[in-house]
Formats: structure tokens, C-alpha cells, sequence
């Protein structure tokens, strides 16, 4: 299967993407590689191709019909149950993958491993998101988080005992799309008065319109099925204006899976928060009624684009008391989420504490009031 191993110029070892950095490092030798170094060496899609073929010629997607067997053609590659494997470029060993897989280690000689057919054509991302946080940031992230949770408890420190830290490209697709909203709500204003004899109450009915248009850009979805939606959608925001064109270069040391979400398959998630938002912020347009309440709204989402792109994200795992945690921390931010354990004992004194004041309280009034008539 072709496959790219980013080995340094200098000493033949292997070059990794350098998250502090930002540039591309050889460990053994110490030599450092701007991006334009690695874009010379290695291509502008970091796939080894930039000598033999022009940029692009096989980055287009396959016609219909076609299958995606464009760069696979000629290759020995051997799929059996959802499994691929090919021969590591280093060491020769056979190595077995998950057929999603888009970057990877040499299990036996831990060399980073590029598997180009899942990094191009259809696969290929238009653009990546860099890790900014390396492994160290990752799990500084991950303790901050957990000692500012006044319930965990005491005893559990995960970065004692990590079972794993990964860094991981998550597919994702990235919608734009304009809406155009017409919604109805009729709105209520009540005045109230009294004289001598009567209180009075006069509720005045209004019916409410509002339309127009809502432009959102860059609405993340994640693409990868092994991902939890609700640990990605807690990962956000990332900051997007720090995407770069693709390089597969930047997986360089890194794992990588290629999408198995499809776009249409993911269009309706990104669709529904679309929705939300934007009635929500038309709500927040209709001010100063007693009470509001919505009629009708029609809500269409119109000249919608997508691009494909990885985002970084770092998951940690730790067992305590026989349970498994799971942690996944944005690579760019360090914004974590999962769940933590919580401390039964902490817990209970903390309900302790605050439903038993009130009846202390309560019984010290009443004891007064008992005391004094
Ligand atoms: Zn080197
Ligand atoms: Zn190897």
C-alpha cells in the first residue's frame, strides 16, 4: 500500500510534525524543517508526489461509478474484514490497520506511517487544523480540568497512571450555508392597575413577524463514526482561521482516520443547529412583550457548501475502581471533555451542608417565635 515516511535529509531518521512549535523536527538529529522545506521535499498534499505528478492531477474525485480504487490500482493491498495490511517501509514487517486508517505507527518499529489512498482524491482534506498542544499540554490540560471539579476524588490523579494518550486527526466536515427565516409569534403585553373597587388587567394581543437572512460559516461536524458526537460537540470552539491548506505532513507522528461519515449523512445535524441558532437569535429581536410565543417559522437553509478537513484532537484514557474514563482534549485549545468520577463522600456533604443550614435555620425561627409570644 503507498505509504509516505517523512525521514530527515540529515541522519535518515524519522521528521514529526512539532506542535510547539509549529515546524516539522527530526528527534534523532535535532534538525528543524519549515513548512516550505517539508512542501519542497515531501509536496504541497505531503504525499511524496510533488516530482513524479503535478499537484492535483490525482486529487481529483473518482467519476461516478468509478469507486474510489483510484490509487489503490496496482497496489498490493489486502482487505479482509475491515482491515488492511501492507509492508512498514522501515522495517519491512507486515503491518494490519483498520481500512479508515490515514495515518498510524509501525507497531514494531514505531516509525509514523502515511497511508496516501486514504489522504487523497475523494479522501483527500481540503484543509488541517495543526495540533498546538503536544502530548505534555495535553495532559497539563486534562489535570487543570479535573482539580478545578471540587468532587472528584482525592486520590484520583490520572497522569500518574495514563493507560493512553493519543493524538488524533478527526475527520470532520465543515458546512457554510446562508438561511432564510420567516417566523411568526404572537406576543403578549399586559398593563394592570387598581382603583378604589377594582383591580384591572388588560392584555393587548400582537402578532409578530420577522424575516430575513443569516449567513453561518464554518459549522463543524464530526466525520469519523468511532468518535462520540457529544464529546466532539464539547470540544468546540476551535479557532478556524488557523486552518492550513492540506499537508499530510502534520500527521506526521500523529493517528489519522479518513471519514466513513458521509457528507449527506452528516448534513442534517449541521442543518438542525442552523435551525436553532437562527431562531434563537430571531427570538432575540422580539423584546419587551410580557409574553412571546412562536406561530409559524419557516426555516431553509440555501446555498450550503461543505470542505472536508482534520481537526486535532487528543484522547486520554485512565481506569479507576475498574472503570474506564475517557477524556478527549481539543489539540488546539485544550477546552476537555468526559466524564469525571465523583466522590460519593464529597457529594453527600456537600447536600449535606446545603439542605440542612435551611432546616437549622427554619428550626431556630420557629424556636424564637415559640420563645417570644
Ligand atoms: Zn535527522
Ligand atoms: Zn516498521
Amino acid at each position: 500500500m503507498d505509504q509516505t515516511q517523512y525521514k530527515c535529509p540529515n541522519c535518515g531518521d524519522v521528521i514529526k510534525f512539532a506542535p510547539a512549535s509549529g515546524e516539522f523536527k527530526c528527534d534523532a538529529c535535532d534538525s528543524v524543517f519549515p513548512k516550505a522545506t517539508i512542501e519542497a521535499m515531501f509536496g504541497q498534499d505531503g504525499t511524496g508526489n510533488a516530482q513524479t505528478a503535478p499537484i492535483g492531477q490525482d486529487a481529483q474525485p473518482p467519476a461516478a461509478g468509478q469507486g474510489t480504487g483510484y490509487s489503490w490500482q496496482g497496489e498490493e493491498l489486502e482487505i479482509m474484514d475491515g482491515v488492511v495490511s501492507y509492508a512498514c517501509k522501515s522495517c519491512g514487517a507486515e503491518v494490519v490497520a483498520d481500512v479508515n486508517t490515514a495515518a498510524t505507527k509501525c507497531p514494531y518499529c514505531d516509525n509514523p506511517i502515511v497511508l496516501n489512498a486514504n489522504v487523497r482524491g475523494v479522501y483527500q482534506p481540503q484543509q488541517i487544523l495543526p495540533f498546538k498542544l503536544d502530548k505534555k499540554a495535553a495532559i497539563n490540560a486534562l489535570v487543570k480540568h479535573y482539580k478545578s471539579c471540587k468532587y472528584v476524588p482525592p486520590v484520583f490523579n490520572p497522569e500518574k497512571r495514563l493507560d493512553e494518550v493519543k493524538g488524533i486527526y478527526v475527520p470532520f466536515w465543515l458546512f457554510d450555508s446562508g438561511v432564510y427565516a420567516d417566523v411568526s409569534y404572537e406576543g403578549t403585553k399586559v398593563r394592570t392597575w387598581s382603583d378604589r373597587n377594582y383591580n384591572y388587567t388588560e392584555t393587548s394581543y400582537y402578532n409578530i413577524r420577522r424575516q430575513g437572512n443569516l449567513y453561518f460559516r464554518n459549522i463543524p461536524t464530526d466525520a469519523s463514526a468511532k468518535m462520540e458526537d457529544e464529546y466532539m460537540d464539547a470540544l468546540e470552539p476551535f479557532h478556524f482561521q488557523e486552518l492550513q491548506p492540506f499537508n499530510s505532513a502534520y500527521m506526521s507522528g500523529f493517528l489519522a482516520d479518513k471519514f466513513d461519515v458521509e457528507v449527506n449523512e452528516a448534513f442534517p445535524r449541521a442543518q438542525e443547529r442552523i435551525k436553532n441558532t437562527t431562531q434563537d437569535e430571531f427570538r432575540k429581536t422580539v423584546q419587551g412583550y410580557s409574553s412571546v410565543r412562536p406561530i409559524s417559522s419557516a426555516i431553509n437553509p440555501a446555498n450550503s457548501s461543505y470542505r472536508y478537513v482534520m481537526l486535532p484532537v487528543w484522547i486520554l484514557t485512565t481506569k479507576y475502581e475498574n472503570k474506564i474514563y475517557k477524556f478527549a482534549v481539543n489539540g488546539q485549545t485544550g477546552e476537555v471533555a468526559g466524564e469525571l468520577p465523583l466522590d460519593k463522600k464529597k457529594v453527600m456533604l456537600h447536600r449535606i451542608l446545603y439542605t440542612a443550614i435551611p432546616a437549622v435555620v427554619m428550626s431556630a425561627a420557629y424556636w424564637l417565635w415559640q420563645a417570644f409570644s
